[in-house]
């Protein structure tokens, strides 16, 4: 059922998914088991965050130092000198993003944030012309990157309210994708969609929506927020026209680090349409003319200075993903969801939960959604029993086992521990309120 048979001694235990002795052959079986050691993890702590902000690594930790002994050492030299000069960090970076993106080198660039690099590909491909004039997106996607696409259309003079299609949703959590590619018509210039909702966890046919888009002559952006380093992806091979991530989610590498984008290589070279001498040609910036040369790929996205301290992590943390392998990190991500679904269906049965998203492999991210109209008060005793999940208003909670540091027994562990929380009733304790971040 998860991809293991235990034959060896015939342990009647261990064959049944619901035991804790399960989830221990599951860890003892893992290839990626290893990687733990790699990030630091609070005793005793169950972290089912890594979707919202990923946990700290050896790696980025020292990646990060690194860079702060260059400034040391170096002062301003430190843009030219020490083991990644600050003037071609971004560009450093790209050999290990490309193969999570299924992207050439010269099509992605670390720069900017999720909503500025929105802002950024919008300026430059968004561009109504005649009755082409349309923007659609959905009603479950992320509110920054709808505000993004509301004033994107105000620039133009253009009424968000007649010309911000958003898809709906039957049950407002789920996506159709038949309806999304109903809302493609004549008057739509430009689509942008989540690869994997944030709310419900539901991965788009993104290979699918690209083409139909491309049949309507339509341009297509995609927000990798929820899948980048949780699954492959393959904007080039997909032909994708743009996309946009951050990198502090399953990327784990600290609150607020530096972003990226793909631009596809046959919008390449491209001027962009906010323009920085950070995406100058890299031989010409420091000429300090007046006229702007764009660098010949993706880096002409970039602005002004990077941040090159909430950059530097990045560097140590994509080191764990090129070791671990994408393809491996999806596939043990998929047995720790595929497992915590077991695991609330076998024990929470008729406690008032729901599962919001969906079962298929293929059709679902990083994280489990279970919806209870009681999740707020459940979310608080959750972490007075040291299991940090996320809350999502007003019903839902997430929880995101990652492949790189979460174990089997910790998945076993949570799902225990709410349980006991519903049986006991702790959870009635707690007043049903959220806090301000959340
Ligand atoms: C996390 C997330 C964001 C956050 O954008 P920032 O600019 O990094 O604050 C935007 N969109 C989606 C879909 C997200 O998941």
């Amino acid at each position: 059922m998860f991809g293991h048979n235990f034959n060896e001694r015939g342990d009647r235990m261990a064959r049944d998914p619901l035991t804790r002795e399960w989830a221990e052959k599951m860890d003892q079986t893992d290839e990626l088991s290893s990687f733990r050691q790699e990030f630091y993890i609070q005793e005793g702590t169950i972290y089912l965050n890594g979707n919202s902000l990923g946990l700290l690594s050896k790696r980025a930790e020292a990646s990060l130092h690194a860079q702060l002994e260059s400034w040391q050492r170096y002062g301003i030299g430190g843009w030219t000198q020490g083991k990644r000069p600050w003037f071609f960090l971004a560009e450093s970076l790209r050999g290990g993003l490309a193969p999570l993106v299924g992207a050439k080198e010269h099509e992605v660039i670390v720069t900017g944030s999720t909503t500025v690099n929105i802002h950024q590909l919008l300026a430059t491909f968004y561009r109504p012309q005649g009755k082409r004039t349309k923007i659609v997106t959905d009603v479950l996607t992320f509110p920054s990157d709808i505000y993004a696409l509301q004033s994107q259309l105000r620039l133009f003079g253009l009424d968000p309210e007649t010309h911000l299609i958003q898809v709906q949703s039957r049950d407002g959590r789920l996506l159709d994708e038949e309806e999304i590619v109903r809302q493609l018509t004549d008057e739509v210039a430009l689509v942008l969609l989540p690869t994997v909702l944030y709310g419900s966890g539901q991965r788009l046919d993104i290979e699918r929506v690209t083409k139909a888009a491309h049949e309507r002559g339509i341009m297509i952006g995609w927000d990798a927020c929820h899948s980048i380093g949780a699954m492959p992806h393959e904007f080039h091979r997909w032909g994708v026209d743009f996309a946009v991530w951050c990198s502090y989610k399953y990327l784990n590498s600290g609150p607020g680090s530096v972003g990226g984008l793909f631009v596809h290589e046959k919008h390449l070279p491209a001027l962009p349409g906010l323009a920085g001498w950070f995406g100058s040609d890299k031989e010409r910036q420091f000429d300090m003319e007046h006229t702007f040369i764009p660098a010949g790929d993706a880096g002409a996205f970039q602005i002004g200075t990077p941040h090159i301290l909430s950059m530097a992590p990045i560097a140590g943390s994509l080191e764990l993903f090129a070791e671990a392998g994408i393809d491996r990190i999806r596939a043990k991500s998929l047995r720790l969801t595929g497992y915590l679904m077991a695991l609330v269906d076998g024990w929470l049965a008729g406690m008032g939960f729901e599962i919001a998203n969906p079962r298929e492999d293929e059709r679902r991210g990083g994280h489990v959604a279970l919806v209870h109209p009681d999740a707020v008060r459940i979310c608080k005793a959750l972490k007075e029993e040291e299991v940090i999940p996320d809350f999502r208003a007003p019903d839902m909670i997430r929880l995101a086992p990652t492949a790189l540091y979460t174990s089997f027994v910790e998945v076993w562990e949570a799902v225990n521990r709410l349980k006991r929380i519903m049986t006991d009733k702790t959870y009635e304790q707690f007043l049903n309120e959220r806090g301000v971040v959340a």
